[in-house]
């Protein structure tokens, strides 16, 4: 009875999402690891722009990783387009291609977790594989009164959720049960007198939905500080940026500007100047412009950016600024060099410019590369 009066409120009722006019579970898998942790309304351009680009497995597996990755520039979380990619490949080698149908095929690829398995097996294949999300948990939590620890919640939801899939259009009732977590039973305004499904449900019979399921305790976002270097050559319409993948590992991979955190310099500007001085060199330094602060998942990123102009060493590689849109080019080095030419174009005004500064000669050890495993925000 459940089932089927969600089922009949999710046919009535559902959003006209791009995806859902598919059961190809190459599009399906797509769609579900750009809908990790980001807003369905700012998945909908990216996954039309990726399909059109790499609409199948062969064209997906084919491209390069910088080619991928500017696709999926601007959308964060970096590291789900770099394992959707060796994913992509593996079933275009091993597989011919084809996604394979059986669940405990696809787990063994490389970013297919429970969840885009039971995604992949249920919409795509129809088959009775269970999915749990942020919504399924908070709507099955509320529908059976559920509270334990974090782990001993998902543990029971999971399995309620096993036997729930089985029956009638298994991929249309996993996806009602997330479409009712985002459009009715949402986090802190749950629209209780209207829901399909309050007859059955616990937290509704207790007045008390928003004590299901129990809050999470929140890891704060750590505060970091970093220098950039904008080292240019040529001319303003020709002009090149020297672009790096391995200074942080904050972007999964994207090419960035030069960048090392402050970690105990006495001010920024010596770890500017030991910085510039390990990538070009004695170089006349300007700046700091700044401070610019931009917001990943875990950090709170303050930079001073400096410019210069020189010789690099070490890798990475020239990107015509005119070019950016090409390569796989982070959200933060785009606002950084966005604000290097705003300053740039002010200071071309009535002002001088700034004074040049001489990078020491020895560099001092104030920097170190920056804090490894968070991926970029959006
Ligand atoms: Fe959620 Fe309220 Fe519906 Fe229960 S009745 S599922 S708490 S919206």
């Amino acid at each position: 009875m459940f089932r089927s009066t969600l089922l009949r409120w999710y046919e009535r009722s559902r959003r006209d999402l791009p995806w859902r006019h598919t059961k190809d579970p190459y599009s399906i898998w797509v769609s579900e690891i750009m809908l990790q942790q980001t807003r369905v309304e700012t998945v909908i351009p990216y996954y039309e722009r990726f399909l059109a680009r790499f609409p199948t497995v062969p064209s997906l597996a084919e491209a390069s990783e910088s080619e991928v990755l500017a696709m999926w520039s601007g959308l964060g979380y970096y590291r789900r387009a770099r394992l959707l990619h060796q994913g992509v490949r593996e079933v275009h080698v091993q597989y011919g291609g084809e996604v394979p149908t059986e669940p405990e095929k696809r787990r063994t690829l490389p970013g297919i977790g429970r969840y885009t398995n039971g995604a992949i097996g249920s919409i795509a294949f129809g088959k009775p594989e269970p999915l749990v999300d942020g919504n399924v948990l908070r709507v099955i939590s509320r529908l059976n009164g559920l509270q334990a620890s974090p782990r001993e919640l998902e543990k029971s939801i999971w399995a309620i959720c096993e036997r729930l899939v089985v029956g009638k259009a298994p991929g249309d009732f996993n996806q009602a049960l997330m479409e009712l977590g985002a459009t009715v039973c949402t986090p802190k305004t749950p629209q209780c007198p209207t829901c399909p499904v309050r007859k059955f449900c616990e937290a509704n019979e207790q007045a008390a939905p928003l004590a299901y399921p129990p809050p999470k305790v929140k890891t704060p976002a750590k505060a970091v500080r970093l220098v950039a270097l904008v080292v240019t050559r040529g001319a303003r319409d020709n002009a090149e940026v020297w672009l790096t993948q391995g200074t942080l590992a904050l972007f999964g991979g994207l090419l960035n500007l030069p960048m090392a955190e402050v970690v105990d310099a006495k001010s920024d500007e010596c770890a500017a100047e030991s910085f510039a001085a390990s990538i070009v060199g004695r170089a006349k330094l300007h700046g700091p412009l700044g401070p610019v602060r931009h917001e990943l998942s875990h950090r709170r990123l303050t930079v001073d950016v400096y410019t210069c102009s020189g010789r690099p060493k070490g890798e990475g590689r020239w990107v015509a600024l005119k070019g950016l849109d090409e390569h796989g080019v982070s959200t933060l080095t785009r606002k950084l060099l966005g604000a290097t030419s705003a300053q740039e174009r002010a200071k071309a005004g009535p002002q001088s410019p700034p004074r040049p500064r001489r990078a020491s000669k020895s560099p001092q050890p104030v920097h170190k590369p920056g804090p490894r495993k968070a991926a970029e925000g959006r």
